[in-house]
């Protein structure tokens, strides 16, 4: 018996505990559905410490395999994974199987890792890698070597059956999106709130977002981008909510009557409150900012106070301590660099003063905001909202605002 799978594994999940069955049960769902696109019989089932995904070797299934494999590297919770075959249970049909797999491989030096976790079965590690390598070297002539191979065989014996695999592609390793919870990320069209909120995900965390925008003062292209961004983003949690969300209206009225160099802390204020609400139509937990700690003249330590201290859920920073080049490099990795590398009309830049306050107090920021009543146009504003609906495949504009 030679049945092409995929072997996928987890990491850190096998180490919750009690909560260990739920992150599994969330991680076969979260497989299930990034591949239910993808016209496939693949069946995929969960046996010890490990899911099977079973292939099907129809040819133009052999096709869609690539596209299996990008998905997988794109789910949270995945360690690493690899294609070869289940084999049956004894030393011959494991040589059997490994000769099939071999002859794919580069000419070179290998060896064979096995690992068991089905102690019945009657031959140690030490004793498979041996018999399997000599049946190797004895068929193609390769060379053993076990410090620095080429290629490595893998071997898998586990009670449920014997799994086999050459190439390891790694995963992106963290948790399985929906075990953490939900959270709102404000996404710009920038580099940094993007890659927040990817950061957020591979924590478990399920994103929602919301965009705040100055059209129709400044042209519609942030929300385009922000958009492609969603949808980018959508490849690690296949769906996600996106609220549009116009506060012009309210940012005029603050032009008013602050001092312009309280205008940057006082729009944060405005997109904090706002963004809460929209928050808790979710039953989020927390909000998220790409803030990182004195990398804009706003984003000092006293202004991320001021900020926090207008909001009642927690505001996540999962980039305060990084340097721009790794935030950037970060998010080439994910793809998302090309896009917020666009030019883009930024809703903090309608109407910017040359000097922006970098050490606001509570105390006078509670005062401005006590003259500007903009409760109205706070209900307004969420009720303009647009709510986009990005996922892997395809992003729709939907009427409702909910
Ligand atoms: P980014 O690259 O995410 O735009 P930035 O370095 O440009 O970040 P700021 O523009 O100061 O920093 O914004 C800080 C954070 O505030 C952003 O990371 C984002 O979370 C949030 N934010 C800023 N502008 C907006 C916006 N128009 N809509 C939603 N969130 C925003
Ligand atoms: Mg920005």
């Amino acid at each position: 018996m030679q049945k092409s799978i995929i072997v996928i594994h987890y990491g850190e999940i096998a180490l919750k505990g009690k909560n260990r069955a739920l992150f599994e049960k969330r991680l076969q769902q979260n497989i299930r559905q990034a591949l239910r696109d993808i016209e496939y019989k693949a069946k995929l089932k969960r046996v010890s410490g490990r899911f099977i995904l079973s292939l099907n070797d129809a040819e133009e299934e052999v096709i869609s395999r690539d596209r299996i494999l990008r998905r997988l590297r794109e789910i949270p919770g995945i360690t690493y994974f690899g294609v070869g075959f289940e084999v049956g249970n004894s030393i011959d049909e494991i040589i059997d199987g490994v000769i099939t797999l071999s002859k794919d491989l580069p000419s070179g030096s290998f060896k064979v890792d096995t690992r068991r976790s089905d102690k019945t079965f009657p031959m140690s590690s030490p004793e498979v890698n041996r018999q399997v390598g000599q049946a190797i070297v004895d068929r193609f002539g390769l060379q053993v070597d076990l410090n620095d191979p080429d290629s490595i065989i893998r071997i898998e014996i586990a009670y449920t059956g014997v799994y086999i695999f050459c190439t390891r592609y790694q995963g992106i390793g963290g948790l399985p999106v929906g075990v953490s919870g939900r959270v709102l990320s404000l996404i710009s069209a920038g580099f940094d709130s993007p890659v927040a909120s990817y950061l957020m995900m591979k924590r478990g965390a399920r994103v929602y977002f919301a965009h705040f925008h100055s059209a129709p003062f400044v042209s519609r292209n942030s929300i385009d981008q922000v958009q492609s961004l969603v949808q980018r983003l959508s490849d690690f949690q296949h769906e996600s909510i996106c609220y549009m969300v116009p506060i012009a209206e309210i940012q005029k009225k603050i032009i008013t009557i602050a001092p312009a160099q309280y205008r940057v802390l006082l729009y944060r204020r405005v997109m904090i409150r706002l963004a809460e609400r929209l928050a808790q139509w979710h039953k989020c937990e927390a909000l998220v900012t790409g803030e990182s700690l004195g990398q804009v003249s706003s984003q000092t330590l006293r202004n991320m106070r001021v900020v926090d201290e207008c909001a009642s859920m927690p505001i996540l920073r999962p980039l305060v301590g990084m340097d721009k080049e790794e935030i950037i490099s970060l998010s080439r990795s994910i793809d998302t660099e090309g896009i917020s590398a666009e030019p883009y009309d930024d809703c903090c830049s309608f109407l910017m003063p040359r000097k922006v306050e970098t050490w606001g107090t509570i105390e006078e920021v509670n005062e401005i905001e006590s003259k500007i009543e903009v409760y109205e146009e706070y209900d307004e504003a969420l009720k303009q909202a647009e709510k986009i609906v990005a996922s892997n495949r395809y992003a729709t504009q939907v009427a409702d605002n909910h």
